[in-house]
């Protein structure tokens, strides 16, 4: 059976909108903040491993929790230039990637959870404002739409689950014009769109603002416990702290531990040019919100602040033995995949042209959503795991760490879906065939009325199911 993505796009009008497009995330494309070098040893009270969005609320919450205290950020490269300057900027509420996930997983307190996940949203917002970040923050709310007539059924049960608004053809295309829609669900409250890096370049200003010293260009070698508390290597010379946070996402885990529990997945992205006004009417879209289409390999698709289109999702790219190479990032194939599914939903703006290109990792885990740790008998924390919804949720997943090394009880600590880690995936070859299967299975499934197969039914029982 086909879908609507697999219709026919001359491959001219592909290679003609693809041309001008150039290599690197467009959030990326604006002036950055330079940070030092770690000049040499030094002494700290917290120590930061890691300069995306989860080092960066860990840095700023820990100094706002304990004014005067010594807290150190270091990253490796730049502050905010893997996944946190490169991500859709869709800020989700969910903080376990999505409610059947985490309905299925922890049903008992997954009401919690959803309150939890607000509160975070709401919180993350008055942060900015109370920082006076600029990060073309919006709360837009989220459109997830339909394009195949069995996923009219999920959105009506969703709106059923208290989900958000169910819309028809006409209201969904009234939203959106679309002709692929067939239906929607709108979630006024769970979602908003931002900047992602600059939420990150913010971040960096408000942390150094609060008292923390930032270092860019400074690589965590090894970590471990010393005395009381705990060395952490680095090219330049030794941290030496009395706590530390691994905010290290994608990249090879400081701790043996973690090394088989995340497996690195490519997602890629493409940008318009700005819209004209008469390209924007041709397609409406007056309300902005975030959207996302509802197979198991969707596209998520958003306006910027100059009415440009972020394009992405759909494949989803893993590369035998975990590796991580930016060679990877530039895959024609996958870029003008994408660049057909977009002129296959949006006919009328054949006209416009790509100006950016990029991908970037996200950090799957067995359960789709974030696990925590402690190791160094409770002095080092760590959170890994978002798979590509981690712009709201690394923000709780910071105060969780911060709590974890507190060593108090907390609401967060005491969640199931905090104190319990997830299974690590296989070692090769068996990671690589189990992921290559399932990945197969889900387009098959997108391809057959939305049907599991035996292979993702089995997954679904062990709990290790991936359901968009
Ligand atoms: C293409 C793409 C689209 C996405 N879209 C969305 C979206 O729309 N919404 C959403 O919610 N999520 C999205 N995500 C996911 C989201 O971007 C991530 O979950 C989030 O940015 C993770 O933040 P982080 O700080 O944990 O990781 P990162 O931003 O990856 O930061 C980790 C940092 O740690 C540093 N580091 C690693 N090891 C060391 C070391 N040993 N020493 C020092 N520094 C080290 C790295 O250099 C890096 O800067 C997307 C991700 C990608 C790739």
């Amino acid at each position: 059976m086909q879908t609507v993505f697999d219709r026919y796009v001359d491959p001219d009008l592909i290679g003609r909108a693809l041309a001008p497009a150039s290599f690197g995330s467009m959030w990326l494309d604006i002036p950055r903040p330079d940070y030092p070098r770690l000049p040499g040893a030094l002494n700290a009270d917290l120590l930061v491993v890691g300069g995306g969005y989860t080092g960066l609320w860990t840095a700023l919450h820990a100094v706002e929790r304990s004014p005067g205290a010594r807290v150190v950020l270091i990253e490796a490269e730049r502050i905010g230039w893997a996944a946190s300057g490169r991500n859709g900027g869709f800020v989700e509420a969910s903080i376990t990637h999505g409610a059947a996930n985490g309905q299925s997983r922890w049903p008992a307190e997954f009401r919690r959870l959803e309150q939890l996940g607000l509160d975070n949203l709401d919180g993350m917002q008055a942060d900015i404002e109370r920082h006076r970040m600029s990060v073309d923050w919006e709360r837009t709310g989220m459109l997830a739409v339909a394009t195949e007539p069995h996923q009219v059924q999920w959105l009506q049960e969703a709106a059923g689950a208290g989900e958000g608004r169910f819309l028809d053809q006409a209201s969904v295309r009234d939203e959106v014009a679309s002709p692929t829609y067939l239906a929607g669900l709108f979630g006024p409250d769970t979602c908003a769109i931002v900047h992602p890096a600059r939420l990150a370049f913010e971040l960096a200003r408000a942390c150094t603002e609060a008292g923390v010293q930032i270092f860019e260009h400074t690589g965590a070698t090894a970590i471990e416990r010393e005395g009381t508390g705990v060395r952490v290597d680095t090219p330049a010379g030794a941290i030496r702290a009395q706590r530390v946070v691994l905010g290290t996402n994608v990249f090879p885990s400081l701790l043996r531990r973690n090394r088989l529990h995340t497996v690195p997945v490519y997602d890629y992205v493409l940008s318009t040019e700005p819209l004209t006004d008469d390209q924007l009417d041709s397609i409406g879209w007056r309300s902005r919100q975030g959207v996302g289409d509802s197979a198991n390999q969707f596209h998520y698709y958003r306006l910027t602040a100059d009415n440009r289109i972020i394009w992405g999702g759909y494949d989803a790219v893993y590369h035998y033995g975990r590796r991580l190479d930016p060679l990877y990032e530039d895959r024609p194939a996958t870029f003008r995949r994408l660049a057909a599914h977009f002129f296959i939903t949006f006919p009328q703006l054949r006209e416009v042209t790509f100006t950016h290109r990029w991908a970037g990792a996200i950090d799957t885990n067995t359960r789709f959503c974030a696990h925590w740790g402690l190791a160094g008998r409770g002095r080092i924390a760590y959170v890994n795991g978002f798979t590509g919804l981690g712009v709201g949720a690394t923000r709780f997943a910071a105060d969780v760490c911060l709590d974890l090394l507190d060593g108090r009880r907390t609401e967060r600590t005491e969640l199931k879906m905090v104190r319990k880690r997830p299974l690590p995936f296989p070692p090769e070859p068996f990671a690589s065939i189990g992921i290559q299967a399932t990945r197969w299975s889900l387009d098959r499934a997108d391809h057959n009325g939305g049907q599991r197969n035996l292979v993702l039914r089995t997954l679904d029982r062990l709990g290790l199911g991936f359901d968009s």
